[in-house]
């Protein structure tokens, strides 16, 4: 591969970028992936150190196959690697009276007969003393699911990459790109790059670069924070499973503490609408909303929970909530995966491999959920 020529260039190196890169260089293409910032960091879609891992699925059972195959490409990552990547302490879908999030959930493990175990908030209290919820609270308890480490994960996968062959160029903006009869041409300050075919995984900042697709996407501030409570031991990922909770107002979810984290805990509902590039990253006193602060005070057996550390982060949102993987509609050299909506990070391994056949295997189609066409 000549330094500025690959058969695939990858724009955007971060969660998916790094997981194309990584499926394709694994499968003999040459590649290289473009990162306008350093490989890990802080300003796009994959801050805030851990991301939740679950296969019973309240966004519809069509996910759940892919949540099966992500899991076991990172537990063979895991092992290859010998890096530490995840750590399975479950996770709770938890659901106040009238809203259906726990048995959305159940139905998925159920379509695939996966474990899982329906509670209601007072089981949930005894299996796990940090809950106190109203005993006409739902759960459904998925016993595989656990937290991926954000770090680790992309490392890892760098890794694999690198060892394949694959280049990354940390600190390189992709300015502009164009298509030709026999290839793609990517701008960046540093003169172009040329190859087969392009890959877009630019998260927040897709639609600067699509800007002709015109895509239905949505960029949305999310604040994170974690909160030191006084037993470290009932918020551990032994005792404290991930959640998901619909309490009638918003989406909450949580992962236990870990290492040097302790207990975070985010809002998944809600569309405060940002730019990439003027976001205020400060997390503001009024990100702790009344209803966070009631959820936490009414809903955990913690006193006093402390707010000791925050980060930014941003959800890119589809209409619907699910993904887009895709071909340009009109430049069949043109792979894009965006629209994650918040639920993207699991499913890597898995959509590497499928923008890697995308890319490169005319034959292969986009799956219908995550297709562009169904916007119309
Ligand atoms: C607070 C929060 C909590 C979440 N929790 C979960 C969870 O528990 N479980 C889960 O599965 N998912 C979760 N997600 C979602 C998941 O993290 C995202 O779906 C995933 O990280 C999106 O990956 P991405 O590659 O699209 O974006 P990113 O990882 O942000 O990568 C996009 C990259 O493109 C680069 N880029 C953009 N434009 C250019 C350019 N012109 N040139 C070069 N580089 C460029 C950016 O710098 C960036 O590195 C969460 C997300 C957030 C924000």
């Amino acid at each position: 591969m000549s330094e500025r020529r690959a058969d695939v260039i990858v724009v955007g190196g971060g969660t998916m970028g790094t997981a194309a890169g990584w499926a394709l260089a694994r499968r003999g293409h040459s590649v290289i992936v473009l990162e306008q910032f350093q490989h890990i960091h802080n300003f796009g879609s994959h801050s805030g150190h851990t991301r939740i891992f679950r296969h019973a699925y309240f966004e519809g059972p069509f996910y759940v196959p892919w949540t099966v195959e992500a899991d076991a490409a990172w537990v063979a990552l895991q092992e290859r690697t010998g890096i530490d990547l995840m750590v399975r302490c479950g996770c709770l879908d938890l659901a106040a009276p009238g809203s259906p999030h726990a048995q959305q959930a159940a139905r998925s493990a159920r379509a695939y007969d996966l474990p899982h175990e329906f509670l209601s908030g007072d089981e949930v209290g005894a299996r796990f003393p940090a809950w106190r919820l109203p005993d006409d609270w739902e759960a459904c308890f998925d016993p595989e699911a656990g937290i991926l480490l954000i770090e680790p994960t992309l490392r890892a996968l760098l890794t694999e990459f690198r060892a394949a062959g694959g280049v990354l160029h940390e600190n390189e903006r992709a300015l502009a790109w164009e298509s030709t009869a026999t290839g793609v041409t990517v701008k960046t300050a540093s003169g172009s790059y040329g190859a087969e075919r392009l890959i877009v995984t630019a998260g927040a900042w897709t639609s600067k670069l699509l800007a002709d697709l015109n895509l239905p996407l949505e960029v949305c501030r999310k604040p994170v924070m974690w909160f030191n409570t006084t037993d470290r031991q009932r918020f551990s990922s032994q005792s404290f499973p991930a959640f998901i909770a619909e309490n009638g107002v918003e989406h909450y979810y949580g992962l236990p503490a870990h290492g040097d984290d302790s207990l975070k805990i985010g809002i998944h509902s809600g569309r405060n609408l940002t730019d990439p590039d003027t976001i205020n990253r400060n997390v503001e006193p009024e990100d702790l909303t009344a209803d966070m602060r009631s959820f936490i005070d009414s809903c955990l057996d913690v006193a006093k929970p402390e707010l000791t550390a925050t980060s930014m982060c941003m959800y890119t949102m589809t209409p619907d909530e699910d993904f887009i993987l895709d071909r340009h509609p009109m430049q069949d050299r043109v792979t894009l995966a965006a629209g994650f909506s918040g639920h993207g990070y699991k499913f890597a391994p898995v959509i590497g491999e499928h923008l890697a056949d995308l890319a490169t295997k005319p034959a292969s189609l986009p799956r219908g959920e995550f297709a562009i066409s169904r916007f119309g």
